[in-house]
């Protein structure tokens, strides 16, 4: 039944038939470390992997694995497994396929944290970090074709939502006998799936979007029995395991996830065409704008443009300054994909790692506003934003 089954019907059923217990119509939290044994050989077999169950927590544990399958079926993958969070989630898979002398090709827009890891970790340990100017397709393709053991993507990116083209990024990758590997944190498996695109692994922020709720950290990472195994076996002694109460609030989080994007897409949407009309704004960005550049290939790859956006505003910082405080319906907060709406400076929010040479040289103004469109009536979202441009105008009259 999950194979066939629409997103909106697997995120309420899929992945949790296998771990009920009791008659009970909800996935249980296991909170136990361990789980014993009296037969000698049945914990011998299970322990070397000969049968099914588990051992010990920071391996495996049922809460976790309803959460790993629920993500896996959604994204229509062989396999996942999950992590103590989104970083992790990317940590732990650059590290078990790459070694010093290795080369990896990704974008300058990926997420702070992970552009971290390219500039600071990775190339200390040796191994060569290409990073192409986002969303331009020829320079990835022959900084590919050079050689590389991984293609590292993000789309789309984190604030300025740049867009990629995953299945043409793919061939490229795939020529090379370079491993795809794809963030889809933005996209969601409701609007986007990385692997029927030709990705090799797509990755999760489970902290974000799928939780939804901004109360649980996770990261998940799916893609082939084989290369999952892999990762599960670096992540199972390297410790970044999901706490099983984490995935329990994912598994209930989840249970909503297409009502949530599907309503934060139409929000963005609203949100972005009534923020171009502003006297204030200086720029919009939303790939569900025709006046996006690569709005074409969201169209293509996406079904919906998702719930985040940004916004430049005249004035610099010191706009923003005035105008966020104003905000009745946002958590001014560094987190996203939340129920609620969400702002944030880029500075301080998804690039605070970086100094300011570093954001301008990535294209982000001191003045960007992250925007994480929540499941609010957009009505009043709209109205909270016009009285707080109104406020900061009319000061800036007096
Ligand atoms: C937040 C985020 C991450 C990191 O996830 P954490 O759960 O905070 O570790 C990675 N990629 C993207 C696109 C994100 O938004």
């Amino acid at each position: 039944m999950t194979q066939k089954a629409k997103a909106g019907t697997q995120s309420v059923w899929a992945g949790e038939k296998d771990y009920l217990v009791h008659g009970a119509t909800q996935v249980p939290v296991v909170l136990s470390v361990a789980y014993g044994y009296d037969d000698m050989d049945e914990w011998y077999d299970v322990a070397i992997g000969k049968k099914k169950g588990h051992i010990y927590g920071r391996n495996t544990n049922p809460t976790v694995q309803a959460f790993e399958d629920k993500v896996k079926i959604l994204e229509g993958a062989e396999a996942a497994t999950s992590f103590s969070t989104g970083m992790a989630a990317i940590s732990n898979t650059l590290s078990t396929f790459l070694v010093p002398g290795d080369r990896i090709v990704s974008i300058k827009d990926t997420y702070g944290g992970t552009n971290k890891i390219f500039t600071e970790f990775l190339p200390r340990q040796q191994i060569e970090v290409v990073l192409c100017e986002t969303g331009n397709h020829e320079q990835i393709e022959e900084e590919v074709g050079k050689g590389c053991s991984i293609l590292y993507l993000e789309t789309p990116t984190n604030p300025t939502v740049k867009i990629t083209d995953i299945e043409r990024m793919a061939k490229a990758g795939r020529e090379a006998g370079a491993l795809v590997v794809v963030d889809n944190t933005f996209g969601t498996p409701i609007n986007q799936n990385p692997l029927a695109l030709g990705a090799d692994l797509v990755i999760h922020s489970a902290t974000k979007f799928l939780g939804g709720h901004a109360d649980a950290l996770g990261g998940v990472v799916c893609g082939s029995a084989e290369l999952v195994e892999k990762i599960y076996h670096f992540r199972e002694i390297n410790g970044a395991t999901m706490d099983p109460m984490a995935a329990y609030l994912m598994l209930r989080g989840m249970k909503t996830l297409k009502l949530r994007v599907r309503q934060q897409s139409e929000n963005a949407l609203a949100l972005a065409r009534f923020l171009e009309t502003q006297e204030l704004v200086e720029g919009v960005y939303y790939p569900g704008l025709e006046t996006h550049p690569n709005h074409d290939i969201a169209k293509k790859q996406m079904r919906g443009f998702g719930g985040m956006l940004s916004f430049a505003v005249k004035g610099g910082v010191e706009t923003v300054r005035d105008l966020l405080p104003k905000l009745q319906y946002a958590n001014r907060a560094a987190n996203l994909g939340a129920v609620e709406t969400t702002v944030g400076p880029a500075r301080t929010t998804s690039h605070v790692e970086c100094t300011p040479e570093e954001r301008a040289a990535m294209g982000i103004p001191e003045g960007l506003i992250r925007i994480s469109c929540g499941i609010e009536d957009i009505e009043d979202i709209i109205a909270d934003f016009e009285q707080a441009f109104q406020h900061v105008e009319s000061g800036l009259k007096v």
